[in-house]
């Protein structure tokens, strides 16, 4: 049997695949098993943030994973408290993280952080958390509940209970009350369209939550390690949040999610954990990940690089105006609004065939989301091959 075959008649069938199978890639650049070659302007979905078979990550986990792979956190891990010095240096923020192995589980443990929190003693036991209509935080049963999405909260019931959807940032303040713990959003709605929300709305937010003692959860599962510029997207933002959290991309491939936080004394020993989480391979890839964007960032090859993809892309959106509507996004998280969803679908698989990967988000919405260490010859070659498959659109 091959792959395909393989899969159908042992994996479940949780997703709509389309029918490529990857063999190898070299940053920006992939291979299928037909040879057939094809410019990767997706990074999985914001994982693959130093590109495929990035030398310096690779090297880093191989030199780990010869010495020791995993060893419980009931003892003290080096490249843990490394990557957690990177992850802190690079956010700027005064906080402490704690290591999962994914965004749904890095979002469980934020919530988890909130309801401590909003437990301590002397307080109205405060266990809300407030999120916003499309959102998207995860698939375990907690984070699909905080997920605003209708849709997604069909089957799986009973869910916990606590959790509010506002329609956007400024009808938080009127679901405020005493049992309010937190409001978590995205600052760039990913799943939900490549939304950013606005400076000052953000702003305001912040100040209106510090006033009213609830915590502010920032969702970077997506938008953070330098996706939108930055380090984090908190940063782009100029906000201070309590709880942030990251997964995608801090990785670089490797299974891994973070939740920081400023509120270092909330949990002690014993009230969260992870078997997998912080282990010595994820934490060594997160080294070089972060070390590799770090260094990027320093250069100014990061901001040459956003701007003129970003540029290719207004070109794309602007000789194209009879497919699409608006360009979006901020950094190198970027969308096209489709002016349908039948034109969305064409429109991704035709580029599949001629050899460039892009995403949908949300309903109408090409979403990019290319590696950060794409070439100038990658990012050019991507857009050719999407010209070409609009052409007949
Ligand atoms: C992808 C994503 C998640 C879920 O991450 P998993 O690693 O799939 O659990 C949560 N929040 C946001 C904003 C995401 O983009």
């Amino acid at each position: 049997m091959n792959t395909k075959e393989l899969m159908q008649k042992y994996v479940l069938p949780t997703y709509a695949r389309a029918d490529v199978e990857f063999v190898s890639g070299n940053n920006a650049t992939l291979l299928d098993a037909n040879g057939k070659k094809y410019i990767d302007f997706t990074s999985g979905i914001g994982v693959a943030s130093v590109g495929h078979g990035n030398k310096k990550m690779n090297e880093a986990i191989c030199e780990q994973i010869a010495n020791i792979t995993h060893i419980s956190n009931l003892y003290y891990i080096a490249p843990q408290a490394k990557a957690a010095q990177k992850i802190v240096e690079a956010s700027g923020y005064d906080m402490q993280c704690f290591f999962g192995n994914s965004g749904a589980e890095a979002n469980e443990g934020a919530i988890k952080i909130a309801r401590k929190w909003g437990e301590r003693d002397g307080q109205i036991k405060r266990y809300k958390i407030i999120t916003l209509q499309q959102s998207f935080h995860g698939r375990t049963i907690t984070t699909v509940k905080a997920t605003g999405q209708e849709s997604m909260h069909n089957y799986f019931g009973p869910f916990p209970d606590g959790f509010v959807y506002a329609n956007d940032i400024s009808s938080v303040e009127a679901l405020l009350d005493d049992h309010t713990a937190a409001v978590m959003i995205e600052l760039v709605q990913g799943e939900g369209g490549v939304q950013p929300q606005d400076k000052a709305e953000v702003q305001a937010l912040e100040k209106l939550l510090k006033d009213r003692g609830v915590l502010l959860i920032v969702d970077e599962v997506q938008t953070g390690a330098y996706r939108t510029g930055e380090f984090t997207a908190s940063q782009v933002y100029e906000i201070n949040p309590d709880i942030i959290t990251l997964a995608k991309g801090v990785g670089g491939g490797v299974p891994v999610g973070v939740v920081m936080t400023s509120l270092k004394d909330v949990f002690s020993a014993g009230d969260h954990g992870s078997t997998f989480g912080g282990n010595y391979l994820s934490c060594a890839s997160v080294c070089a990940v972060v070390d590799t964007l770090d260094e990027c960032k320093k250069s100014g090859k990061l901001d040459e690089t956003i701007a003129y993809f970003n540029q290719k892309l207004q070109s794309f959106y602007e000789a194209n105006t009879h497919l699409f509507t608006q360009k979006v996004g901020i950094g190198m998280m970027c969308g096209l609004r489709v002016k349908d969803g039948d034109t969305l679908s064409n429109i991704i698989n035709r580029s599949r065939e001629n050899g460039v990967m892009v995403l949908k988000a949300g309903r109408n919405t090409l979403r990019f989301l290319p590696p950060l260490t794409i070439t100038k010859e990658e990012i050019d070659e991507g857009f050719n091959n999407l010209y070409n498959a609009v052409t007949s659109i």
